[in-house]
């Protein structure tokens, strides 16, 4: 038995009917370039998270990047960044020209730990960037205690988070904005590159559109230098039609997530996922344990896919040599980068292939 770390074909064949009918109509209207289908999407996402206004983008990774831009973040400012997250988050800040300033994170949640942020503030410090790290929201409250009291702004990355919710509400909308991805592999993915941002403020909103569409208020009036980084209208069309499945899709990794704690709490040495922070979507579900790479050996003996999210910090990348970090610098995120290990988790993952993994899992330690 093979089980795959993710299965976009499963997902494509259950929805295959209205997915090509999608296609099909932006074809056919051949409106390829910010069509109704891009509008279409942004109100609905706008909706299902609870923010007035959602601007579709053509990455997570540009999403963050012209949030910060927007923001008026560049040169010589400093933005607070978790060290243990996927390295675009860092990256939209260099795209900017500013500095990512790496925190470390909490063991128990993996994500920004609150109680270090203020020690990592300084007088160029401009905004604070959480990340909901695997689906699970990032500790916002105190955070925004911390950037209110400093005059920060707040910019998530929910890239790994649709709708995953703190205290009620859907990640996204608590910051000055809120970034998605909707690579494929997302909880909401689109089959292409693709992402957006929701935000609660109506500026900030038209200079992301300005930006996206090479500045322009209208065409060929251009009140800002912008770029092109708009939402598809195609992926527009398939976005929408997947976010009528999302809240689905989710509750059904969270029971897989559930019966993966069940079957495995207190084997061998392994440490699972602690729900800590509030609804956790599991985009990926993350174990630990001081033997990752030869459980790793033999799940992928077993047919298992697995994957470390993520084997190298930001910190210890030759990409990042220039911030002065060292071995040492982030302790927890090392320890993790050492023991993690993401076993398959998707909506369509049957009782019999999860039953496959475990046994495998279970066989290592046994
Ligand atoms: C996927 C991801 C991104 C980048 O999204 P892209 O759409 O691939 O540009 C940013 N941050 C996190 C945490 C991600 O998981």
């Amino acid at each position: 038995m093979q089980i795959p770390f993710v299965d976009l074909q499963a997902q494509y064949q259950a929805l295959k009917t209205e997915l090509d009918a999608a296609v099909l109509r932006v074809m056919g209207q051949c409106n390829f370039i910010l069509g109704k289908e891009v509008a279409d999407f942004e109100q609905a996402f706008a909706e299902y998270v609870g923010a007035p206004y959602a601007v579709g983008v053509a990455s997570g990774l540009d999403a963050l990047k012209l949030a910060l831009e927007a923001l008026g973040i560049g040169s010589g400012d400093e933005v607070i960044v978790p060290a243990h997250t996927f390295i675009a988050s860092a990256l939209a800040v260099s795209a900017v020209g500013a500095r990512p300033v790496l925190v470390d994170v909490d063991e128990a949640s993996f994500n920004l730990d609150p109680a270090l942020i203020e020690a990592a503030i300084t007088p160029r410090t401009k905004a604070i960037m959480p990340v909901h790290l695997y689906g699970q929201p990032a500790d916002l409250s105190p955070l925004l205690d911390i950037a209110q009291r400093h005059g920060l702004r707040v910019v998530e990355d929910a890239s790994q988070a649709h709708g995953a919710r703190y205290q009620g509400r859907r990640v996204g909308g608590f910051g000055d904005a809120g970034c998605f991805s909707f690579y494929p592999g997302k909880n909401l993915g689109a089959y292409g590159d693709a992402g957006g941002l929701v935000t609660n403020d109506a500026g900030l909103a038209e200079r992301v559109r300005y930006l996206r569409n090479y500045g322009q208020e209208v065409k060929y009036k251009h009140v800002v230098k912008g770029y092109n980084l708009r939402l598809d209208t195609m992926q527009a069309a398939i976005l929408s039609v997947k976010l009528r499945h999302l809240d689905d899709w989710n509750a059904r990794r969270a029971a897989h997530a559930a019966a993966y704690t069940h079957a495995l709490e207190g084997v061998g040495d392994l440490r699972l996922p602690r729900v800590v922070t509030g609804d956790h979507v599991f985009h990926l579900y993350v174990i630990r344990t001081k033997h990752r790479d030869a459980l790793q050996a033999h799940l992928t003996e077993r047919g298992v896919a697995t994957v470390i999210h993520y084997p190298v910090p930001i910190h210890l990348q030759a990409a990042y040599a220039d911030l002065g970090y060292r071995r040492g610098s982030f302790p927890v995120t090392e320890r993790l980068a050492d023991e993690i290990l993401s076993l398959p988790i998707y909506a369509e993952l049957t009782a019999e292939q999860q039953a496959h993994v475990i046994n495998a899992v279970k066989s290592f330690f046994a």
